[in-house]
């Protein structure tokens, strides 16, 4: 899928599939309630899938997030069921993008499953996959990566970021703050699944679109602000953060794009009596 904003163009690229705890990405819902929506295998677990963002605004190329990438033990894969970990790599090439054709890549956050894919193992050292790549990553969330505590440690995972600070790869790049890329687009800090994710916005023309990252993983997580993942360190900021995008949303009309939710990559939000409800958009 292709979308266009404007002069801009953004990329649909599919990555990896994986399964991840139902109690852990509906939190506080009932299972009741979100049973609904998803069916469980026998450990409980939902279907998930990684959705790749490759952006191409004045002559660059941003690639948002990388997915859990290659990297990972047995042990990771079996707790989570991940299948096709190297489909973003495959599927960046099918649309003609090697690895060194991206300029930037931003993490939204420094997760297992959106940052694994920074790196890759070639022979016994562990290299940046991008290697023309600046990799913009906001100065909070690295410092949180960095110091983990005993509620993190399990998804801060060194190998996904710390060899790109090193002298011979000199890639990272630290944020303070919503930072913008090219003229149209710019990295917002989007407070409360960690204290310093961010989203992508696009600005183009009259369009405009978001890049959700993990401020709403699954449709149903921007559709109702009380759904809110258990993983995340500051659920009330989250919702409050997610209430101020729907505003912006509804004003501006953005194309939201989702990096979790296994039925719709991209969609639109409309508003009927106080409900929420988003529409997919395909190309
Ligand atoms: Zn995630």
């Amino acid at each position: 899928m292709q979308i266009q904003i404007g002069n801009v163009t953004v990329h649909h690229i599919l990555g990896e599939s994986f399964r991840a705890d139902g109690g852990g990405h509906f939190g506080l819902v009932p299972k009741v309630l979100w049973e609904r929506i998803s069916d469980t295998d026998e450990f409980n677990r939902v279907d998930m899938v990684f959705h790749g963002w490759l952006i191409e605004s004045h002559g660059r190329r941003i690639l948002v997030d990388t997915g859990h990438g290659t990297k990972l033990d047995d042990k990771f894969k079996g707790h989570f069921a991940v299948e096709k970990e190297d489909r973003l790599l495959i599927n960046l090439a099918a649309l003609g993008f090697a690895p060194e054709d991206i300029d930037i890549v931003i993490n939204t956050h420094l997760h297992a499953d959106h940052c694994g894919g920074n790196t890759r193992r070639q022979d016994d050292r562990i290299v940046a996959t991008f290697p023309n790549a600046e990799y913009w990553v906001q100065r909070l969330e690295y410092a949180d990566a960095l110091f983990p505590n005993e509620r993190t440690r399990a998804t801060y995972l060194a190998e996904n970021f710390r060899p790109l600070e090193d002298e011979d790869s000199g890639q990272l790049r630290l944020l303070y703050g919503d930072t913008r890329v090219t003229p149209e687009v710019r990295c917002v800090v989007t407070r409360g699944h960690t204290r310093a994710h961010q989203c992508v916005v696009i600005e183009s023309g009259e369009q405009t679109a978001i890049c959700l990252g993990d401020l709403a993983p699954w449709v149903v997580h921007f559709e109702r602000l009380a759904w809110v993942p258990a993983y995340d360190v500051e659920p009330m900021e989250t919702i409050e953060t997610k209430r101020r995008v729907r505003d912006w949303v509804l004003e501006t009309g953005a194309i939201l794009l989702f990096d979790h939710d296994p039925r719709m990559a991209a969609g639109v939000l409309h508003e009927q009596d106080g409900r929420f409800k988003v529409e997919p958009v395909s190309a």
